[in-house]
């Protein structure tokens, strides 16, 4: 669907969205990726949202990215006989391995290694840090501790232990079933929960044989040590800042945010910044001042996308929380300071013919008042190459192969059409110019910039650039020149 704004939404589904209405108007409102998360919900309740999103789609005629979340190795309380309950600082709270719902007094914690590690003193941190506790005694198969912060405390909730170096593998055995499951169900994106090592991307890659694309979500200190080894053999990056903030002192994630965006934009790798980006929004229609400049910061910084997690999986308000990021996203981009600091940070890579024709292509949009940038992309390598340009110019990317065309819907800039096998030059040309036109991108009097690899259907091979006019009756003409 075309957005006024180039940055693009992703909304987790959850309980409150769990409907095709709500999807589709999800979707309307702007969310252009779905994610669905491995830790809530059956796999049955997952292939019906997986269908869900596909309708819509189908129905509303544009490619929805879909984005499956792998658990990982997260440490997650069990379930409450009442769903939830209130901890108030100061209580008694006994973690066990007891197949038993929990209560005021105690929850199970199902990871036997956990107790093994734990000693008394150490901190255990549950939902992205929002309660804290401290071990008071503990043995094989419980612990014992003492409130520090209060807090709601309900269903699966996740736990840190920053104090602890727990042994654990980066993909657990319900993370392989769950792998296969939505590898089978059909997915565009592959998201890896606690990456450490660039080993881990590459073990859950071949697991994936290309049925979906990585990305690596930065949760874990050593992640952010080895950043580099691990987007080299990613396809795109989350900065994942619930648990990083747990992880790490908090005030280190901003600057590690910072960081992270500029090297993936660099490497023309799509970035999410996710986590508590309107965190408030789960229970009032309004952001807090706070929020709506987190959101505006992901943005001037030129992140690929910005997440919504809670918010639209089990707040009161998803809708609203999608049309906030939406406004903030049109008035940040309409800001010459955006214009500003995005061009100021845009790193020149010269390394092959299509580094060097996607460039050219926005030097001559921008020089030459041209309406659009339009791409033909087999795999959508050329369409990430003009979207790191970051043009001030809309991108249309077109391409043959629908997969192409969803994963590339958390791509920031690019809007994608599916149109049909073209093997002459001139075809292309008038095929990108009806495309460019039919998206309201362009107009009769209109120019475009037009860039496609010859010979057609090899992957890789950009090396023509055409300035084409909209006009119907010069087309055919200057198409064939
Ligand atoms: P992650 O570490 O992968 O972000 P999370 O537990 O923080 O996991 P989110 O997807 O960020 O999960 O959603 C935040 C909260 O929303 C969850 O803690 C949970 O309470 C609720 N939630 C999300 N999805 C679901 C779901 N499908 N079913 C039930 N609750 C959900
Ligand atoms: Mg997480
Ligand atoms: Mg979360």
């Amino acid at each position: 669907m075309k957005r006024n704004r180039n940055v693009k939404i992703v909304a987790t589904l959850g309980p409150a969205s769990n409907s095709y209405e709500m999807i589709r108007k999800l979707h309307e409102a702007g969310a252009d990726v779905f994610r669905l998360n491995m830790s809530h919900g059956s796999h049955d309740e997952i292939r019906v949202r997986h269908h869900m999103i596909r309708q819509v789609e189908e129905d509303l005629g544009s490619p929805i990215g879909i984005l499956a979340d792998l658990q990982g190795p997260k440490l997650r309380v069990g379930v409450f006989a009442n769903g939830e309950e209130e901890l108030v600082v100061g209580a008694s709270f006994r973690l066990d391995l007891a197949d038993v719902p929990g209560d005021v007094t105690r929850v199970t914690l199902p990871h036997k290694e956990i107790f093994d590690a734990l000693e008394p003193g150490a901190h255990l941190l549950v939902n992205d840090g929002k309660i804290k506790l401290r071990v008071k005694d503990c043995g094989a198969d419980f612990a014992n501790c003492d409130v520090l912060v209060g807090g709601t405390i309900s269903n699966r909730k996740g736990v840190n232990v920053p104090d602890v170096v727990l042994p654990l593998a980066a993909l657990s055995d319900k993370d392989r079933k769950d792998l296969e499951f939505v590898c089978e169900l059909g997915v565009d994106w592959l998201a890896l929960s606690f990456v450490q090592r660039a080993a881990d991307v590459e073990e859950a890659r071949d697991l994936c044989r290309g049925r979906a694309a990585i990305l690596s979500k930065i949760e874990k200190p050593n992640a952010v040590k080895v950043f580099d080894e691990i987007l080299a053999v990613s396809d795109g990056i989350m900065v994942a800042r619930g648990d990083l903030g747990v992880e790490l002192p908090v005030q280190n994630v901003p600057p590690i945010q910072k960081r992270l965006v500029r090297k993936c934009r660099a490497a023309a790798k799509p970035v999410i910044v996710a986590t508590q980006m309107l965190e408030s929004m789960i229970t009032s229609p309004m952001p807090t001042r706070a929020e709506v400049s987190d959101v505006a910061t992901a943005i001037y910084e030129g992140a690929d996308a910005i997440m919504l997690s809670a918010e639209s999986a089990a707040g009161s308000f998803p809708i609203e929380a999608v049309q906030t990021m939406d406004n903030v996203a049109v008035e940040v981009e309409s800001d010459p300071t955006y214009t500003e600091i995005i061009e100021s940070s845009r790193k020149v890579v010269r390394e092959s013919v299509a580094d060097g024709i996607v460039a050219a292509a926005r030097e001559i949009a921008e020089t030459a008042n041209i309406k659009a940038i339009v791409c033909f992309s087999q795999r959508g390598r050329t369409a990430l190459l003009v979207s790191r340009e970051r043009p001030r110019v809309p991108i249309l990317a077109l391409t043959n192969e629908v997969d192409t065309a969803r994963r590339l819907s958390l791509t920031w800039g690019t809007n994608c059409v599916m149109t049909g096998p073209v093997d002459r030059f001139k075809d292309a040309v008038i095929g990108a110019v009806r495309a460019a036109k039919a998206q309201g991108m362009a107009g009769e009097d209109d120019l475009i910039v037009v860039t496609a690899g010859v010979p057609f259907n090899t992957p890789g091979s950009t090396n023509i650039l055409r300035v084409a006019p909209c006009s119907e009756r010069l087309i055919h003409a200057a198409a064939s020149e």
